[in-house]
């Protein structure tokens, strides 16, 4: 069994992943939209792996026989003002899950819950590169500045994107 206030906070870490996700997923229409589809499709991949995320929460707290309880998601916006902006927004995203992921580690130091500490290390771990990763992202915009050129190129670069982690660094998981 956990401890309530662990299962609260790992419930609440769930809905924060399925929000993530549906994030990326208005995002990657908003990129459809605009006729940008490797950008679409890169965050269509980024959706998928959120949803990767809430799962493994999911069966983390059925293992450790606590109860999932899901709650609302807010909607997402669905425009933004340019692709640079879009990116900035997943960026903030992702520097918001990095802090919910830290409050419910330090929950589990609190509450002496080594098992929920140990999961969240992979969490840790992986948004240091969600993170950087999208910042490449952004500052790869930002050099581009108003090229068309530039955009078309990094579109069609983002296309070859598969599935699975951006880089191939990650071993864990
Ligand atoms: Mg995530």
């Amino acid at each position: 069994m956990i401890a309530a206030t662990i299962q609260t906070a790992l419930n609440n870490q769930l809905n924060e992943e399925f929000s993530s996700a549906y994030g990326y997923l208005s995002v990657s229409a908003y990129f459809e939209n605009i006729d940008l589809r490797g950008c679409a499709h890169w965050m269509k991949l980024q959706y998928q792996e959120e949803l990767i995320h809430a799962d493994k929460i999911y069966t983390f707290i059925n293992d450790r026989d606590g109860q999932v309880t899901l709650q609302p998601i807010v909607a997402p916006p669905i425009k933004w003002d340019s692709p640079l902006h879009a990116f900035e927004s997943a960026l903030q995203g992702e520097q918001h899950l990095s802090e919910k992921i830290y409050q419910v580690v330090d929950l589990a130091l609190k509450e002496h819950d080594h098992a929920t500490h140990a999961f969240m290390q992979w969490f840790v771990n992986e948004q240091v590169e969600e993170e950087a990763m999208v910042r490449d992202m952004v500052r790869d915009l930002k050099l581009l500045g108003d090229s068309k050129d530039g955009l078309f190129l990094m579109d069609r670069d983002l296309a070859s994107r598969q599935p699975g982690p951006a880089r191939d660094t990650q071993t864990q998981g």
